[in-house]
């Protein structure tokens, strides 16, 4: 045989970078940067009535402790639009700094003028130019809820939407495209006029005097190729940093895997500042899961560390039992559970890597490569669990009580590696 050809250097994959303008969202010492060098920030958005005060203080409390940086509310009526300073108060009360944005549609110029209050509780505004009324009405309009961001220094969103993109605009383009020897496809229209809306309205901002650096584009649709398509034309138009989303992904996997696939498509091109993913909670589920995943995504991607990673086999016919499952589970949970606390304690423990795996094929191997592995007996194998704790197998566990065993040393690991780093500090 033949020796194989040497394989070239293969180059390691990396997300590419955008350097977009830097805006401040602040609600007082507290500034989450967007954008420019900063780390790709994770959003999410309430579903509680806005008008209930301790409800949406504790949703909003709860995504923010889920790792949510920013957190949107509806502000949609003038009593939502009373109840947000009392929103505000209930976080700062509970020591939660999460700022927060305010979603207007329709009638944000008329609450933002009219309740100076709200307007100063939030950090950052979303409009949205298809919403905001028609003709010379929505130049004034828009023009009112520009001059409140000047006002009172705060970031804009320019968030349009595919599903109320501004209809005038929509058929001028159709028209313009009607008349074109070779027409354009009608969704290459819809694009058109979607970051055409986008930039026109920025630049009018800034013409009413919005700095520059208080502008977040987004532009968000609801097809994974559509939205690629989309925001990689923005990002070659514009320097604002992009606020990126999947708009109505649905629900559990299919949600999930949408918008995973589409976010880290644009992700791995450096396009996108800002994420939401914008799941419907299936019956029962916490409003939180759209957090886990949009930091599952980050995380994913290398571009950001939340919680430690625990790597695990899928399991096969190799092992019947559920040994592995239940463990794995069990580590995942406690990890997550004891974050909060951690991520001060041991400053660098959302890096770390465990492995969990099923039996000897691929056990000792990838349990080498995580800073610590256990390699469970498969179907057949000894009853015997070799540890290894930074590539190098450490002991080995035996008998009924693996599980519990294997929690502690995991814990003291982390004390040991990152408590002295918490020490050195
Ligand atoms: S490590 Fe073993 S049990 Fe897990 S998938 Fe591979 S062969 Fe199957």
């Amino acid at each position: 045989m033949n020796a194989p050809e040497a394989v070239d250097i293969i180059e390691a994959a990396r997300p590419a970078a955008r350097r977009s303008r830097q805006a401040r969202v602040a609600w007082g010492d507290h500034v989450v940067t967007v954008g420019g060098d900063a780390p790709v920030r994770v959003q999410s958005m309430t579903n509680t009535d806005t008008v209930d005060v301790i409800g949406t203080a504790i949703q909003c409390k709860e995504l923010a402790v889920a790792g949510s940086e920013l957190v949107r509310i509806t502000v949609n009526t003038p009593e939502a639009a009373e109840a947000v300073p009392h929103i505000r108060e209930q976080l700062d009360r509970m020591g939660i700094a999460v700022p927060l944005i305010g979603d207007f549609h329709y009638n944000g110029h008329r609450l933002l003028t009219d309740f100076p209050a709200m307007a100063q509780a939030l950090s950052k505004y979303r409009i949205n130019p298809g919403n905001v009324g028609k003709g010379e009405k929505r130049d004034r309009q828009f023009a009112m809820m520009v001059e409140a961001a000047a006002k009172y220094d705060k970031v804009e969103r320019i968030g349009v939407y595919w599903g109320s993109l501004d209809q005038e605009l929509l058929v001028e383009l159709m028209d313009q495209n009607a008349r074109r020897p070779q027409p354009l496809d009608a969704k290459q229209v819809m694009y058109q006029a979607l970051v055409q809306s986008a930039l026109t309205s920025a630049d009018v901002a800034r013409e009413l005097g919005l700095n520059p650096d208080n502008i977040i584009i987004s532009c968000k649709v609801s097809g994974v190729q559509d939205l690629i398509s989309v925001y990689r034309a923005l990002a070659r138009r514009c320097e604002y940093a992009l606020h990126l989303g999947l708009t109505e992904a649905g629900m559990g996997t299919k949600g999930t895997v949408a918008s995973a696939t589409a976010l880290g498509v644009l992700l791995q091109e450096g396009i996108g500042d800002t994420i939401r993913v914008s799941l419907t909670p299936q019956p029962g589920e916490a409003r939180t899961q759209e957090v886990v995943v949009a930091m599952e995504i980050l995380q994913s991607l290398g571009l950001r560390s939340f919680n430690p990673s625990v790597t695990a086999c899928p399991g096969c016919g190799r092992t019947t039992s559920t040994t592995f499952q239940e463990l794995t589970q069990q580590i995942d949970d406690f990890l997550r559970a004891q974050m909060p606390v951690w991520k001060s304690k041991y400053p660098g423990v959302e890096t770390m890597k465990v492995a969990v795996m099923g039996c000897i094929v691929n056990g000792p191997g990838e349990s080498k490569h995580a800073d610590i592995g256990i390699s469970l007996p498969g179907t057949g194998e000894a009853p015997a669990a070799p540890v290894y704790i930074d590539g190098v197998k450490a002991m080995t566990l035996r008998g009924e009580g693996i599980a519990q065993e294997f929690h502690k040393i995991v814990e003291s690991y982390i004390e040991r590696r990152f408590g002295t780093a918490t020490a050195a500090h």
